[in-house]
């Protein structure tokens, strides 16, 4: 049973059940009181009846007697008036003068109205009639003895007739019927009265009252009743439907929330209890959309960090780059406003350099601290982690270095990455795994650290937990990227000499010829071939022309700038990569390197001990863009430069014909 019929029952059953047996009760009390009505008309007619007939029959008795006393005195004159003055006066209707019937004497006159024909009924009777025939009159009758010894007899009468009943009726103000013997008795009034009744006198009267009809009451009641009940229905259900609907509505919205819909809204009807709970589901929901979007927020700003930290680890050997990267994701996973990743310095392992920084903290760039000094560098000699807050330049027993920044909260994480497999002792206090990654005497290779909290809170041990994380991460990151470089470097290099191998020249000169395309910048190539070098080999052996070709390499790396690169083409023939170098330029370098050849004798040893060597080489000048724009096209050139070299007598340089 729902909500809505239970309230719609219970409303219909509180209201309802009182007015039905209110009904009940006033149907009854009606019924009661039309009784006694009824019947106290009834009693009040038939005493008005009783009292009228007795006052009637006692004027009667009363006239018979008045006439028959003038008459006793003799007068017969006298006796008539006092009848017709009975009768002018509506006393009596009628008196009769008579003798009795054995008596002849003269039978006098009657006054009044003709004496009826039919029964009469003396007003002296006490019981009711029982004779037969219609009764027409009232009569009393009063005898005198004549002188000579007869007796009169005086009947002074009213009439019985429909006027009579009628004049009765209406001061009884009833129906009456006369009951006697007739076919048809008199009758006055309608036969549907209510109620008869019979009177005490003896005339045979029935009298018939109007019985109070109930009826038309007990339909207004019902309709009272029907009325109220459609009332009491449509408002129960009006009741009803008002009370459960904000209910159904917030039912249906609580349903669409746990499916996920946040948008979804209640209406606030009014200011009652529902009301009060339907604004406070709004609110609620509101409140949770706002938490769901501020996660949903960061979640995706967090999965673009891990995307772009995921991308940068897998795509790029860039240490800065991947340091930087983990720095954002660890600052954003954090809250923090700024944040540095230090690492032993490579030149010296008594330092941490930053090698990424991010947000201003007045940290000069790039920042360095001695290991053990200010609060990174104690962090980093004791490579625990701590958090915590700067209060005054000091952090728990240690005191800030200048060079560290003036922030109020610190989360420091110290890395160390896998442990040295197998490592050397370095000359200082320091040392450096097989990667080459150099690390405190605690094994630390860096520290990550993050300042000052955005939601001004402290930092807790939750935080150390995340940047342990990100330290994993970029401990990895430096071992990989060191390992790679030195895989790298044993892939790319010529083990005689050290310099670039042939596989690294054609991808060196690949991407040079597409830069000087690009941005239409010179480089130049040198191809660099020792002279008559058969016979070197061919005079001392083997071993002793590679003793040369390491000491050319040497003396080749010498003359040339950082950004240049030197490789071995193969055999006895090496090429040096001049960026941002034409013609004239590689002319030059061509030449200084000729002479830094043949400006020293070379010294070797074989078997039978050190010798000195006279070396030259003859060298070919190729530029891109100006000679070949391809890589293959320019090591042509070169070559072609250098045969003309060779065909010029050795020992010199060419530049490439255009
Ligand atoms: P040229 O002046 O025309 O260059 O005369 P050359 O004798 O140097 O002739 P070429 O350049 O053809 O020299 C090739 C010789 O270089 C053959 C070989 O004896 C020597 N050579 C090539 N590679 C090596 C190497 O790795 N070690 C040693 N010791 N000699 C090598
Ligand atoms: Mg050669
Ligand atoms: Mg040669």
């Amino acid at each position: 049973m729902s909500l809505r019929s239970r309230l719609t029952t219970a409303f219909l059953v509180v209201v309802l059940g009182p007015v039905l047996v209110g009904a009940v009760f006033v149907a009854a009390v009606m019924s009661h009181l039309a009784d006694s009505r009824g019947e106290a008309l009834a009693n009040s007619a038939v005493t008005m009846v009783d009292s009228t007939l007795g006052t009637i029959c006692e004027r009667i008795q009363a006239s018979a007697a008045a006439v028959a006393l003038n008459y006793r005195n003799g007068d017969q004159e006298n006796a008539v008036e006092m009848a017709q003055l009975l009768v002018d006066r509506a006393v009596v209707d009628g008196v009769v003068f008579s003798s009795l019937a054995s008596v002849s004497t003269s039978p006098g006159t009657d006054i009044g109205a003709e004496a009826p024909e039919g029964s009469w009924v003396d007003c002296g009777e006490t019981v009711a009639y029982a004779g037969s025939g219609p009764i027409v009159a009232l009569g009393a009758q009063a005898e005198v003895q004549n002188a000579d010894g007869s007796t009169a007899v005086f009947s002074a009468f009213r009439e019985v007739d429909q006027a009579f009943l009628a004049r009765l009726a209406r001061v009884a103000d009833a129906d009456l019927i006369l009951q006697d013997s007739r076919p048809t008795p008199l009758e006055v009034g309608s036969a549907d009265a209510g109620r008869w009744d019979f009177t005490d006198s003896f005339l045979p009267l029935s009298i018939g009252t109007v019985a109070t009809d109930v009826t038309p009451m007990y339909w207004t009641l019902a309709a009272m009743v029907t009325a109220s009940a459609v009332c009491a229905v449509g408002l129960a259900a009006w009741l009803a439907r008002s009370t459960t609907r904000p209910l159904a509505e917030l039912s249906a919205a609580a349903e669409r929330v746990a499916q996920g819909d946040l948008n979804v809204r209640v209406p606030v009807h009014g200011r009652d209890e529902v009301a009060q709970l339907a604004f406070a589901f709004n609110r609620m929901t509101a409140q949770t959309q706002s938490y769901v979007n501020a996660l949903t927020a960061s979640r995706d700003q967090m999965r673009g960090q891990l995307g772009r930290l995921g991308q940068t680890l897998t795509a790029t050997l860039d240490l800065d780059r991947i340091l930087e990267v983990i720095l954002d994701t660890a600052m954003v996973t954090a809250g923090a406003e700024a944040g540095v990743i230090m690492l032993v310095d490579v030149d010296d392992a008594d330092q941490l350099r930053e090698r990424a920084g991010e947000g201003d903290l007045g940290l000069t760039e790039p920042a360095s601290i001695r290991i053990g000094e200010g609060i990174i560098g104690s962090i980093a000699a004791g490579g625990v982690p701590a958090h915590g807050r700067i209060i005054d330049g000091r952090f728990e027993d240690r005191h800030r270095a200048p060079t560290e920044p003036d922030a109020h909260t610190i989360v420091a994480v110290p890395f160390s990455g896998r442990q040295p497999v197998e490592h050397e002792r370095t000359g200082g206090s320091r040392s450096a795994d097989f990667s080459g990654a150099p690390r405190t005497d605690a094994g630390v290779l860096g520290v990550l650290v993050l300042y000052n909290r955005i939601a001004g809170d402290d930092f807790e041990p939750g935080d150390v937990d995340t940047l342990k994380t990100f330290a994993g991460q970029a401990s990895v990151a430096v071992e990989n990227v060191l390992l790679h470089r030195h895989a790298e470097r044993l892939s790319l290099t010529d083990p005689l000499t050290g310099l670039w191998n042939y596989r690294f020249m054609q991808t060196s000169l690949r991407r040079e010829a597409e830069r000087a395309r690009r941005y239409q910048r010179p480089s130049a190539l040198l191809a660099i071939d020792l002279d008559r070098f058969k016979t070197v080999n061919d005079t001392y052996g083997h071993p002793v022309g590679d003793q040369v070709l390491t000491e050319l390499s040497r003396r080749i790396t010498a003359q040339i700038r950082e950004v240049d690169l030197a490789f071995r083409h193969g055999g006895e023939e090496f090429m040096v990569l001049l960026p941002e170098t034409d013609a004239g330029g590689a002319s030059v370098v061509a030449e200084r390197l000729g002479r830094a050849v043949n400006a020293r004798k070379f010294k070797v040893n074989d078997a039978s001990g050190g010798r000195e060597l006279d070396i030259t080489v003859s060298i070919g000048v190729a530029v891109l863009g100006e000679h070949a724009d391809t890589a293959t096209g320019v090591l042509a050139a070169a070559d072609e430069a250098l045969y003309a070299a060779k065909a010029a007598g050795r020992d010199t340089w060419r530049v490439a014909a255009v």
